[in-house]
């Protein structure tokens, strides 16, 4: 049994604020929002980082993409939103589970272009 808190998350070991689940993914609200909607989308197959998916996780990881908006427009966020996977130490990945972060209820601030 992995000790990774998102694996406990999806094992129900821990609660979370769920707002979307199907056979491979589960979607719920970050516990400390950096927006007015913010949201995280994970695989239920535990995969470190994006730098650890493979190939046959393509269809997980595409399938997570295109719930990205559907997500947000149910949350609140129809006016647009940002997508953010950080990976690794210089990504600033904190939980080592593969997660999509979908921030949106508001003006999002400008980044580096
Ligand atoms: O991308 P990064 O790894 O930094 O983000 C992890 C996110 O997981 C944080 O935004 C944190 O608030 C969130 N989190 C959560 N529920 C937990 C543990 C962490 O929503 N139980």
């Amino acid at each position: 049994m992995s000790d990774c808190i998102f694996c406990r998350i999806i094992r129900g070991e821990i609660p979370c604020s769920k707002v979307y689940e199907d056979d491979e993914i589960l979607a719920f609200r970050d516990i400390h929002p950096q927006a007015a909607v913010h949201a995280l989308i994970i695989p239920k197959k535990h995969v470190a980082t994006l730098a650890d998916a493979s190939p046959e996780d393509a269809e997980v990881l595409g399938r997570m993409l295109v719930l990205a908006p559907r997500i947000a427009k149910e949350l609140g966020a129809g006016e647009g939103f940002r997508s953010i996977i950080n990976t690794g130490k210089h990504g600033g990945q904190e939980v080592y589970h593969l997660h999509m972060h979908i921030l949106g209820g508001q003006q999002m601030p400008a980044m580096i272009k």
